[in-house]
């Protein structure tokens, strides 16, 4: 049975305008847009999220869960990525954030961040022992991960396979209550509050293996006005439990590298640099670096579709609590060694590559086509303007092949066409003209 396929983003065609700027943005040429009217070609997105946040009618919506959905759970537990602590006032410390979720409406709330530290812990001991491919590439922003699966499939092998901190968060959180509550893991609900789209395709389809331990997501900017409200609720502050640790610092651009002692290490924000040095990477460069943190947002998850502070500011603010409360670790590194060494962080299945289709299963006619597809090109201006709702002349030419569109759509193959008819009019009305002269003239002897 073929897996299902989700993506992060759906286009509400009702309220979209045929703006286009959704097209023009779509680092990956995922978007069309005909009869002024976008849509996705799936296998294409990599859930980046650009589109979402270019969207000035809010006609493309992240894929995030609602909260009614929650309902079905005996007893749910907030896990907030660490970028959630970086949206609100400076003075409001992480615990009270923690605090704040409890208010308004999950049971319980489990801080992220210490797990990111354990998995810091964890990168570091897989570094030192595994002589494996270099450079080993950070496998924790979707995006990324999503993109070397469809353009870089060589490089699968590089990614570490290290758990990640929410699905560890979840895991354990999740453990926990049900030791405690006597519940079975299907009755507890383990939701992430997330920056980005794009966490909700781990939940569904989690990297090597069949189940997360999450259960949805919630958008920072969904939820991001009732905490506001929630906040000042909280009046025990002597009771709200203490965040620290260096896995605070995950959120920004060298966040995972600064918890590292490996010096060969590099951090990249954007999706345009990752797929340069996913390009380098590919063609053996890099070897000497030990591992890469790549994130498709230039700010990393601070600057995520889904969250409400200025992305610079809330950068700082990173800064800050690191500053304030990641000297202190979380749990003794020790324990955590330990930890790795039992496997407890381990990702043990293999990640699929998902390729873009060639233009045809058959190798001969896919041969053929690409000639078709270089001769439509080989007439394109290429300009690029995009009036025929691709975004470049060459994915026109794609989709021409395709059958997804008609040569037509081209104004300017429309233009040259009329030209040449009516070309080809004027020389037959010239040639009979002659005809007709030469019959006259020949009459009139
Ligand atoms: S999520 Fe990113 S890759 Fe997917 S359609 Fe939007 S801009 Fe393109
Ligand atoms: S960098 Fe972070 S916020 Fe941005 S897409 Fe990746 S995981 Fe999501």
């Amino acid at each position: 049975m073929m897996e299902e396929e989700f993506r992060s983003i759906r286009i509400e065609k009702e309220i979209c305008h045929g703006c286009m700027s959704c097209m023009r943005i779509c680092p990956t040429h995922a978007i069309r847009v005909h009869s002024n009217k976008a849509s996705l070609i799936k296998e294409l997105c990599i859930d980046c999220g650009e589109c979402v946040r270019t969207c000035e009618y809010k006609a493309i919506l992240p894929l995030t869960s609602s909260f009614s959905e929650f309902s079905k759970f005996k007893y749910t537990i907030a896990l907030p990525s660490p970028v959630f602590y970086s949206q609100f006032g400076k003075e409001i410390q992480p615990g009270i954030l923690l605090e704040a979720l409890k208010k308004i409406g999950f049971d319980d709330a489990y801080d992220v961040a210490c797990s990111s530290e354990a998995v810091s812990i964890a990168l570091q001991e897989y570094l030192d022992s595994n002589e494996g491919p270099r450079p080993l590439i950070s496998p924790y922003c979707p995006t990324i991960l999503r993109l070397i699966q469809v353009r870089y499939p060589n490089l699968l092998e590089n990614l570490i396979p290290i758990e990640s901190p929410m699905e560890i968060a979840a895991r354990e959180a999740k453990r926990k209550k049900m030791q405690e509550l006597g519940l079975s893991e299907k009755e507890i609900g383990a939701i992430y509050i997330t920056p980005c789209p794009a966490k909700m395709i781990s939940i569904l389809s989690p990297p090597r293996k069949k189940h997360s331990f999450l259960d949805g997501t919630i958008a920072i900017s969904e939820i991001y006005p009732s905490i506001l409200q929630a906040i000042p609720q909280i009046t025990t502050k002597n009771d709200v439990k203490e965040v620290r640790g260096l896995g605070l610092g995950w959120p920004i651009v060298g966040g995972q590298v600064a918890s590292l002692k490996a010096e060969e290490c590099i951090a990249i924000g954007g999706i345009n640099d990752c797929i340069r040095i996913l390009e380098d990477i590919e063609n053996g460069k890099l070897r000497d670096i030990q591992y890469i943190e790549c994130h498709s947002c230039p700010n990393a998850c601070v600057g995520g579709s889904l969250t409400i502070e200025n992305q610079y500011i809330a950068r700082g603010k990173v800064l800050k609590i690191v500053e304030k409360y990641g000297s202190q670790p979380c749990q003794e590194r020790e324990y955590i060694r330990e930890l790795y060494r039992r496997n407890f962080f381990s990702q043990l299945g293999k990640i699929s590559a998902s390729p873009i289709k060639p233009l045809d299963d058959d190798i001969s006619k896919a041969i053929q086509k690409m000639k078709q597809k270089q001769k439509i090109l080989d007439m394109l201006p290429k300009i690029d303007c995009g009036i025929c709702g691709a975004p470049t002349c060459e994915t026109f030419a794609d989709d021409v092949i395709k059958g997804l569109t008609c040569a037509d759509e081209c104004i300017i193959l429309t233009v040259k066409k009329f030209e040449s008819m009516s070309g080809n009019l004027f020389e037959t009305a010239q040639k009979h003209s002659r005809k007709i002269k030469s019959r006259w003239e020949d009459e009139k002897k």
